[in-house]
């Protein structure tokens, strides 16, 4: 699950990014709205976080903006504002939800569980091949009904591998799509996290689902 986060005071921005990472959402940051519109562009995200007042064009305007265009990413509008007319005017422009600072992290995040929840009403958000289980919403893996405990480096290489069930994804993909900027294709982490994983789903189980394909990447299969 994707996040981009549209908020232009550092405190918040940091705080609410940090937040969501720590909960393995893949979140990028921005802090005004004509970025925002731009990486919306680019990327699929599956939910946006909005700040109502931005330094060049207000959230209400980017939300317009997006939904001209055509875009149905749910959208969470953050405001400083309580008052009833400014909520209207959010739900108006596009928005699905409002939540007006401050605001407790939990409140957040129960927010954003609920309009991703919504945004996936009827299509899948648990990934099963086996026995294995992985929730996208929770977030929760369950392997022969028992809950497996993963970082959020190992989930989002879980996840990644599990939405291309039956296809080999190369280190490429995997480095391009899982890790942040920070790491170096060219190093071999995704080989150390595909171990880490390996000890966590398939050892002590008699059938194996992670399998190399040598040379080109990894695949999960039956
Ligand atoms: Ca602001």
């Amino acid at each position: 699950m994707r996040i981009l986060l549209v908020e232009d005071e550092e405190r918040i921005a940091n705080f609410v990014e940090r937040g969501l990472k720590e909960e393995r959402y893949a979140v990028d940051a921005v802090y005004n709205g004509k970025n925002a519109l731009q990486m919306a562009r680019i990327n699929p995200y599956d939910l946006i976080i909005l700040d109502l007042m931005l330094p060049d064009m207000d959230g209400l305007s980017v939300c317009e903006e997006l939904r001209k265009n055509k875009m149905d990413v749910p959208i969470l509008m953050l405001t400083a504002k309580s008052g009833v007319s400014d909520r209207v005017t959010g739900l108006d422009s596009g928005a699905d939800d409002y939540l007006t600072k401050p605001f407790a992290f939990e409140e957040l995040l129960a927010r954003v569980r609920a309009l991703l929840r919504r945004k996936k009403t009827g299509k899948v958000t648990l990934l099963k091949i086996a026995d294995l289980e992985l929730d996208q919403v929770t977030h929760k893996v369950m392997r022969s009904g028992k809950e497996i405990k993963l970082t959020s480096k190992e989930y989002a290489l879980l996840e990644y591998l599990m939405m291309n069930v039956n296809q080999i994804v190369t280190r490429t993909m995997i480095s391009g799509h899982v890790w942040n900027e920070d790491f170096d294709s060219f190093t071999n982490i995704t080989d150390v996290y595909i171990n880490y994983l390996r000890n966590k789903i398939d050892k002590g189980f008699d059938k194996h689902l992670i399998h190399t394909i040598r040379g080109v990447g990894y695949i999960i299969k039956e």
